[in-house]
């Protein structure tokens, strides 16, 4: 008998442009696994009204990242590729997943607190239980595996803590699910300010973006912060530039990358140099993806068979779950 497949899950916000976090935390890892595991991925467009009051957007957000997940390599035939609100299976257990879940515990939560800090005159309560629709999504496939970066890691626990609760509180239902990067550590994308990571949102200079032409890239790499001033001996490398390095790395071969880190030793490093070589690698990764993403932008019909077909693989695999779920917390009184 063939073994059965673990099962992956995972998805990203459609409130702006994809971004490279979000392709080397989560859609890199998403094309690799596609061949050797069950696949869930969706747009996660309910987890976006959390912070979206404007919604006009949202049409072009939802058909943009869809774009680019495929354009990324994702096969649509392979993997389920949905939209979240049209599983609204995810809606009920998000209901029974509410119970398990403490005020405190996510008042807690890192996310929470940031965007606390930057929205302060819209703290909903969906804002506040944005990890318990997260367990939601994954548990209603019964997901282990959750192809996420860094920033992604709190959730995690919170849904293992949720599926401990309900597996005692009623009976074994769901697995743990774990973050998942092949066995490495899971990856923060930092941002070109040396501030924090690169997001869909905070500073659009500083976050190079899968739809970014050649001359935003080149702009935006030239203009990233190196100065440091000069450096004590022996003195730990400054976060802006391992940062650069870091981002070097994703897109150039190894010899390069010890080029600088030897012209950096010996105090020879010329930045320019550095961000030209980052620049040029950027171009050559982003462009033919962009390219794509244009392309299957433009294809609505094919866009929407994509959804539908998708959506039908999530509900099928959602209506089993729902059913063991009700099924252990006794809402079956026939
Ligand atoms: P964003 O923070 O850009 O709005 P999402 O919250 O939609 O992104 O997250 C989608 C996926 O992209 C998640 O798996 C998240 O961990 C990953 N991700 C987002 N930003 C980064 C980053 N800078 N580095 C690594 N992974 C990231």
């Amino acid at each position: 008998m063939e073994k059965k497949k673990d099962i992956v899950m995972s998805g990203i916000r459609p409130t702006g442009f994809l971004h490279l976090g979000n392709y080397f935390g989560a859609l890199r890892n998403y094309v690799r696994m596609q061949d050797a595991y069950t696949c869930y991925f969706m747009v996660a467009d309910l987890h976006a009204l959390t912070t979206l009051r404007e919604t006009r957007e949202l049409k072009q957000h939802v058909r943009r990242v869809l774009a680019e997940n495929i354009a990324c390599g994702l096969d649509p035939d392979k993997v389920a590729l949905y939209c979240q609100s049209h599983v609204p299976e995810t809606a009920e257990l998000y209901l029974f997943l509410n119970m398990l879940a403490y005020k405190g515990e996510l008042e807690k939560t890192p996310t929470f607190k940031d965007k606390v800090r930057l929205q302060p005159e819209n703290v909903n309560a969906g804002l506040l239980t944005y990890p318990v629709l997260q367990a939601a999504d994954i548990l209603l496939h019964r997901a282990t595996l959750v192809p996420v970066g860094k920033d992604q890691e709190q959730h995690l626990e919170i849904a293992r803590n949720y599926v401990n609760r309900f597996n005692q509180r009623y009976s074994e239902v769901f697995p743990e699910p774990y973050a998942f990067n092949f066995g490495e550590d899971l990856i923060k994308v930092p941002s070109l300010d040396g501030a924090g990571k690169m997001s869909k949102s905070e500073n659009q200079m500083a976050t190079l973006y899968l739809a970014d032409d050649d001359e935003s890239i080149r702009k935006k790499i030239s203009k990233a912060k190196t100065d440091s001033g000069a450096l004590a001996p022996g003195a730990p490398m400054p976060e802006t530039i391992a940062n650069l390095f870091l981002l070097l790395k994703l897109v150039r071969p190894q010899d390069v990358l010890d080029k600088f880190q030897a012209d950096y030793q010996a105090g020879t490093i010329r930045y320019g140099d550095m961000k030209k070589e980052l620049a040029e690698g950027m171009v050559a990764f982003i462009t033919p993806i962009r390219e794509k993403a244009e392309h299957i932008r433009n294809d609505e019909a094919y866009l929407r068979q994509v959804m539908e077909q998708g959506a039908a693989k999530a509900r099928a695999s959602a209506a089993v779950t729902l059913q063991l779920a009700k099924d252990a917390i006794g809402l079956n009184y026939f």
